[in-house]
């Protein structure tokens, strides 16, 4: 199949690719929950194949079959937006409190175009591909929720690869890269609670303080991972907030104090080693001083991202299929992986694929400074949504053609 044939003809959708970012970005949505967004995608798939509507949340997933029977692979697109005031300045900016603040506006109106490339198509599809519209990446675990509702499943079969992309305003326009292994961390978090007693501030003696245990406690966080994780395997425990006290007041010990943590690790072993790091420190440091402490470690429900794993192979198919669909230049391996976290790693655990990073800095600003995705001031270049959506329906019917020659 010639695919730079393919990614002209994605070069006449944009109009219809910037409009329908243009919707979703003006009725962005937060959570699992994204009725309007899920009414707009709807609209902009129609009649392409088989709808599932999620039940959990507003997922869409959309199958499109072939002219010949195959297997399936999984096209992911997420949905959801930030709870951020907007401040790009874009004509087409968001006034309802919500933000497509990442860029899934983006994602969208490309899996979009890409299922309309396949559909059109189809004739020279052996098997399914398998589009999924994913609600709550952002800190929701949509991804696990969908796999959790079995999404992923066509006629109970699992695709045999599954690809996605995502667009950084901190990236040249128009690069794309990935590369093979960890390419994202896992992004957890901790919430530390010390409970001792209140008292008179000038009477330590008699009161419980938990404020020096919790500065005991931040102050050891760095030392216990240095000795105990290895070095060369990163693991970011980041202190993103402290509370405690009133700062009305200099001369009263409070009873509690708490402060919560980040956390980020790019291996499975570090992953669970980190944990039980903390944990004993944390709780170690309280017995030691006499105070209770609760630790509530990834929300309490395991609500941590995975560590996002590409496939070897998937990788190798995007690094010869994306020259065919970009031209020369334009793709690159990236020489480390990124400490943000992304959802989709739940399903690359299931099903072995690729992640791809897409550079969509505005021509007019320079990367280095452009405001970064989550920024209430982020703008992203939209013209590179034809490309990204060329290349996921070439890695599609790349993955398949080979499978049928298999
Ligand atoms: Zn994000
Ligand atoms: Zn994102």
């Amino acid at each position: 199949m010639d695919y730079s044939a393919l990614a002209a003809e994605a070069k006449t959708y944009l109009p219809f690719m910037q409009s329908n970012r243009q919707k979703f970005h003006q009725i962005a949505e937060v959570g699992l929950h994204l009725p309007l967004t899920q009414a707009a995608v709807l609209e902009s798939i129609e009649g392409l194949g088989e709808i599932k509507l999620g039940k959990g949340l507003s997922s869409v997933t959309l199958l499109i079959r072939g002219a010949k029977p195959g297997p399936t692979v999984l096209i992911r697109a997420d949905m959801d937006a930030l709870p951020v005031i907007e401040d790009s300045g874009e004509p087409f900016a968001s006034t309802n409190g919500a933000m497509h603040a990442c860029g899934h506006d983006l994602h969208m109106s490309i899996g979009i175009g890409a299922a309309h490339l396949v559909h059109t198509h189809r004739d020279k599809l052996a098997g399914n591909v398998l589009f999924w519209f994913q609600p709550g990446e952002e800190g929701n675990g949509g991804a696990d929720v969908m796999l959790a509702e079995g999404s992923h499943l066509v006629e109970g079969v699992k695709p045999i690869a599954a690809y996605g992309v995502h667009v950084f305003s901190m990236y040249q326009s128009g690069i794309f890269g990935t590369k093979k292994g960890a390419l994202m961390a896992s992004a957890g978090e901790i919430k530390v609670t010390i409970k001792g007693a209140g008292g008179h501030g000038s009477m330590p003696w008699l009161s419980n303080d938990p404020i020096s245990v919790m500065a005991q406690m931040i102050a050891s966080i760095q030392p216990a991972i240095n000795r105990e994780l290895k070095q060369l395997d990163p693991t970011i425990v980041n202190v993103c907030w402290v509370k405690a006290g009133n700062d009305v007041t200099s001369n009263v010990t409070p009873a509690e104090a708490s402060f919560g943590a980040t956390i980020r690790t790019f291996s499975d072993e570090h992953f669970d080693k980190v944990r039980m790091v903390l944990s004993r420190l944390l709780n170690g440091i309280a017995d030691a001083f006499g105070v209770e402490v609760e630790l509530v470690i990834d929300n309490g429900m395991g609500h941590a991202t995975k560590v996002l794993y590409n496939d070897d192979d998937a990788v190798d198919r995007v690094a010869r299929v994306a020259p065919q669909v970009l031209g020369a230049g334009r793709y690159i391996t990236l020489p480390e992986g990124t400490p943000g976290g992304e959802d989709f790693a739940s399903v690359l655990k299931e099903i072995p694929g690729a992640f791809v990073f897409i550079g969509a800095c505005p021509p007019e600003l320079d990367p280095t400074t452009a405001p970064n995705n989550h920024s209430e001031k982020v703008r992203f270049d939209d013209t590179v949504m034809p490309d990204a959506s060329a290349l996921l329906a070439s890695l599609a019917f790349d993955t398949l053609n080979e499978a049928a020659r298999a």
